[in-house]
C-alpha cells in the first residue's frame, strides 16, 4: 500500500505506530488504521442517532438549529483544517471529532444531568465515558466482538476527561488521568475544535431563535470587535448576513490563533514523536489573550442562553421525562424491550441507563407517552 501518512509531522499520530486495537485485525489494503476508525464511526447506529439529539435546542423546536450530528460535522471540519496546517493526522482528528458525542443522552446537558442523578447510587452516568462505551461495547456490528474495535489513539481522544475511579478501571486508556500526562496532539486538537464549534454555533442558534439579541451580544468583546470590522467592510449590512459574517470571522480568528500558538508551543517543546507529546504539557492551545476572550464568550452564553428561562423550561421537561422513564424501568425491568432485559450481564440500572442514553429526543418523548399515557399504543 502507498504510504498515506508520509506527509505528517514526526510528532503526529502515525498509523504504523498505533498502540493497536483490542482485537487484532489484519491491516487494510486501501486505508490507514485511522481512516478505518473514522469509517466505522460513520457507519455506526449511534452516529445516525446524532441527527435527532439536541445540542441546546430540542430537536422539534426548529429545522435550522444545530443537532449533535451537524455539531459533530462542524467539529470535524474545524479540527481537520487545523490538523492540516500543523501536519497532524487528519483522519484521526476526524474519527475523534465524529465520535466525541456518541454517548450523549437525549436533551443535551439537561438529559445528562438527569440521568446522572438517577444513577447516583449505581455508579453515575457520564456522557463522555458513555461515548467510549458506545464504541467499545454497545455497537453490535461485528461477528467476533462487541463495539467497533477502534484503535487506542481514537479511543484515547474520545475519552476527554475521566474521574480517578473510572480511570483506574480503564487500565492503559485511563492511565493518563492518574499520571497527569497528555493524549496525542490530535486528541488535544479535537477537544478545542469542539469548543470553537459550539461557542460560535450557539451564538448563531441563540440569535436565530430570538433568545439572544444583537444588543446583548455587544457586551461580548470578541463579538464587538468582529462586528465592528464587518460594519466597516460592509456599511449598512444587517440581519443574517451581519451575523454570519461576524461568526465566520470569529471562527477564523480562533482557528488562526490556535494554529499559531500551537506552532510556537511545538517549536519550543520540540517533541520528537508522539511519546514525547504525551510526556510534554498541553501543546495545542489558544494564546492567553484569545483564551480570555473565549472565556468571556462562554460566560455570556451560560448566563444568557443556557440559563434562559425558555431553555430552562425545556430542560425541566426533559429531566422529568428521563427520571420518569428511569424510575418506571427500575420499578419493573420487565417493561424494557426484550433485547435490553437479557443484555449487559443483568445490571439493571446500567442497562436502563444504556437504553435511555441511546434514545433520540423524539424517541424519548414518544417512549414517555407510550409508558404513561393511557390510550397511547404501547
Ligand atoms: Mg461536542
Amino acid at each position: 500500500m502507498t504510504d498515506l501518512e508520509s506527509h505528517l509531522a514526526p510528532y503526529a499520530a502515525h498509523s504504523a505506530q498505533s498502540r493497536g486495537r483490542v482485537h487484532a485485525e489484519p491491516a487494510s489494503s486501501s486505508r490507514s488504521e485511522f481512516q478505518r476508525d473514522r469509517d466505522r464511526v460513520i457507519h455506526s447506529t449511534a452516529f445516525r442517532r446524532l441527527e435527532y439529539k439536541t445540542q441546546v435546542f430540542v430537536n422539534h423546536e426548529g429545522d435550522l438549529f444545530r443537532t449533535r450530528l451537524t455539531h459533530s460535522l462542524e467539529v470535524a471540519q474545524i479540527a481537520r483544517s487545523i490538523a492540516r496546517n500543523l501536519r497532524l493526522n487528519e483522519d484521526l482528528v476526524e474519527a475523534i471529532s465524529l465520535a466525541h458525542d456518541l454517548g450523549h443522552t437525549p436533551f443535551g446537558h439537561a438529559g445528562q444531568d438527569a440521568l446522572n442523578a438517577c444513577m447516583k447510587n449505581h455508579g453515575g452516568f457520564e456522557h463522555n465515558l458513555q461515548s467510549l462505551l458506545v464504541v467499545d461495547e454497545l455497537e453490535e456490528r461485528y461477528g467476533g466482538f462487541n463495539g467497533l474495535n477502534l484503535t487506542f489513539e481514537t479511543r484515547e481522544g474520545i475519552l476527554k476527561h475521566c474521574s480517578r475511579v473510572n480511570a483506574a478501571a480503564l487500565g492503559e486508556l485511563g492511565r493518563r488521568f492518574l499520571e497527569g500526562t497528555q493524549p496525542s496532539l490530535e486528541a488535544q486538537l479535537a477537544n478545542l475544535a469542539d469548543e470553537i464549534a459550539y461557542n460560535n454555533h450557539d451564538i448563531d442558534d441563540g440569535l436565530r431563535s430570538g433568545l439572544l439579541t444583537l444588543e446583548q451580544m455587544d457586551e461580548v468583546p470578541m463579538w464587538g470587535r468582529h462586528r465592528a470590522e464587518v460594519m466597516a467592510a460592509y456599511p449598512g449590512i444587517n440581519g443574517r448576513r451581519l451575523i454570519n459574517e461576524t461568526v465566520r470571522r470569529m471562527i477564523n480568528t480562533l482557528i488562526v490563533d490556535l494554529i499559531e500558538t500551537t506552532q510556537r508551543n511545538i517549536a519550543a517543546a520540540r517533541p520528537a514523536d508522539i511519546d514525547a507529546v504525551r510526556a510534554a504539557g498541553p501543546l495545542v492551545a489558544f494564546s492567553p489573550a484569545v483564551r480570555e476572550e473565549a472565556q468571556a464568550l462562554k460566560r455570556f452564553l451560560f448566563r444568557h442562553l443556557y440559563r434562559h428561562y425558555l431553555v430552562m423550561r425545556m430542560s425541566a421537561k426533559a429531566q422529568r421525562i428521563i427520571s420518569d422513564l428511569f424510575e418506571a424501568f427500575m420499578a419493573d425491568p420487565r417493561l424494557l424491550p426484550p433485547q435490553y432485559q437479557a443484555a449487559h450481564g443483568g445490571d439493571a440500572p446500567r442497562l436502563i441507563a444504556h437504553y435511555i442514553a441511546g434514545m433520540t429526543d423524539r424517541y424519548a418523548i414518544r417512549e414517555h407517552r407510550r409508558m404513561f399515557a393511557v390510550g397511547e399504543q404501547n
